[in-house]
């Protein structure tokens, strides 16, 4: 706008600004006020009385609000209001794009989902973000460029090995690319294939290039259990090398002989910080994870009968790994190791072999496999210690429509069991663990805070009631304690159910 047209639409402004005519921001028909709250604003503050007035997509105001004649009233009831959730980890994308209704997501009170995890990520992801802006969300999503999508794109098939520098070269561009589209950096998955066969130095290159252009880089680590210290230091060393924001997905310490050491962890990224390095974190409520049974096999040794021996007596048990879907025997899912051995007549360790070889065949053959285990392999004091330090934020992990209870009720889970129950940390704290935290961790801007100019993503809800009910028996039983959730001033969940409405947009990088 030139100068002399900008002093033109001030005039205007003036001239229509009649007691009788308030202007559109205070029009009464498209405000709306949630009063009565106890208001969390996701800074960690504690709890004031307040109310929300919603403009449109945005807070309008904030504070001692009384209702203008006409305006939309919420009655809050008392109930607690708080920035909507946003899910650092999800794995939603899949569901998203067949037309999920986003229940998982938004019974629990998560606004904004990020995608694109673990090293894969849809491909092109401006062609993902279209349709879903064309389909209508019900809940934002933002979302990563996986390097295991971009590894794929240039080895194929091919990728067992180290990238040459040319390969190398044509992931950068291809990186680069798909960076475009607003995506908010780079994510890695390198327990699993491709990225598993990738050298450091490769993972570096890439992350230089998410680093110039402002993004991030988030990374499901190289081990979680036998090599975990190593795959700490390689994740702080892509950091320091390619200087960006770095944030560990779903931490966890998830082998027997690493139980209990939280506090070196915690102590190991606190040194990294001091010494500049921007490391940050996610986590989600549970001992157990889900997976496929490859994972258990980090050398791939799908023969070798002392692997075997090992994951059972280290990384989870056979009466804590349950298959939940098993492509070569689907009758197997529900199973445990354990029953599955003493169906076939066999040991733990001779039937854990012939589960992942089959599977392995099968993908050979070319027919997915779909096998996929929950695994117990954590320890609640570690999970206590790593939700605990300060620039942990809570994720799911989770599907929209997947086997894990935690696709349905991580967030409600902390604030039931590890707020209320056990005083992990205070429910201010657990919520800005839930909201500005999660904004900051992964770079998104305008969300996690209730302030005037934000984007109008609300949850209400009852801090003594609030818990998860989903179990892996009933992984999709819905949470009590939420009553209303908001996504861009749009009311998406109420009373149990969704409302229908599609107010979620594409979060880009800013
Ligand atoms: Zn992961």
């Amino acid at each position: 706008m030139s100068r002399s047209a900008l002093i033109f639409a001030l005039a205007a402004v003036v001239l229509v600004r009649r007691p009788s005519a308030l202007p559109a921001q205070g029009s009464p028909a498209s405000t709306t006020l949630i009063r009565n709250v106890l208001l969390l604003d996701g800074t960690g503050g504690a709890a004031r009385p307040a109310a929300v007035r919603v403009s449109g997509a945005r807070i309008a105001e904030v504070g001692a609000l009384t209702p203008r004649s006409g305006e939309m009233v919420v009655d809050g009831n008392g109930l607690t209001l708080s920035p909507g959730f946003i899910d650092t980890h999800s794995h939603a994308d899949r569901a998203l794009v067949r037309g999920n209704d986003g229940t998982g997501a938004l019974s629990q009170g998560i606004t904004t989902v990020v995608v694109g995890e673990d090293g894969g990520s849809p491909y092109p992801l401006a062609a993902f973000f279209d349709s879903l802006a064309r389909r209508g969300m019900p809940m934002n999503v933002a979302a990563y460029v996986g390097h295991g999508t971009v590894r794929g794109r240039v080895m194929g098939n091919n990728y067992k090995r180290h990238a040459t520098d040319a390969e190398v070269g044509r992931m950068k561009e291809v990186l680069a690319a798909e960076l475009k589209s607003g995506a908010l950096g780079l994510s890695s998955g390198l327990e699993y294939d491709p990225g598993i066969y990738s050298a450091r130095s490769e993972v570096v290159e890439l992350a230089k290039v998410a680093a110039s252009a402002g993004g991030r880089y988030i990374s499901h680590i190289r081990s979680e259990d036998r090599t975990e210290w190593d795959a700490i230091d390689e994740i702080i060393e892509i950091g320091k090398q390619a200087r960006l924001p770095v944030q560990i997905s779903h931490t966890k310490l998830a082998m027997k002989s690493l139980w209990g050491q939280g506090d070196s962890l915690i102590h190991v990224l606190n040194r990294a910080r001091a010494a500049g390095v921007d490391i940050t974190a996610d986590v989600y409520p549970y001992r157990y994870w889900q997976s496929g049974l490859s994972v258990l096999f980090p050398e791939r040794n799908f023969t070798d009968r002392k692997a075997a021996e090992f994951a059972l007596d280290q990384v989870s048990p056979p009466d804590e790994i349950t298959l939940t879907s098993y492509g070569p025997h689907p009758e197997y899912a529900g199973k445990t190791v354990a029953q599955i051995a003493t169906e076939r007549g066999t040991d733990p360790a001779t039937t854990l072999l012939a589960l992942v070889k089959d599977a392995d065949d099968a993908r050979k053959a070319g027919h997915p496999s779909g096998e996929t285990i929950i695994a117990a392999s954590m320890d609640e004091r570690d999970i206590e210690k790593i939700m605990a330090w300060p620039f942990t934020n809570i994720c799911t992990d989770g599907e929209l429509d997947g086997r894990h209870p935690r696709g349905y009720g991580s967030f409600t889970r902390v604030l039931g069991r590890y707020v209320r129950e056990r005083r992990v940390v205070s429910l201010p704290e657990a919520i800005r663990k839930m909201t500005s935290l999660a904004a900051d961790n992964v770079g998104i801007v305008n969300r996690g805070r209730v302030v005037p100019g934000a984007f109008a993503d609300l949850v209400l809800f009852d801090p003594t009631t609030v818990i998860d009910n989903a179990t892996p028996a009933d992984p999709h039983a819905l949470s009590t304690g939420i009553a209303k959730v908001w996504v861009n001033g749009k009311l998406a969940y109420e009373g149990g159910k969704t409302t229908g409405a599609r107010g979620g947009m594409v979060v880009r990088r800013k």
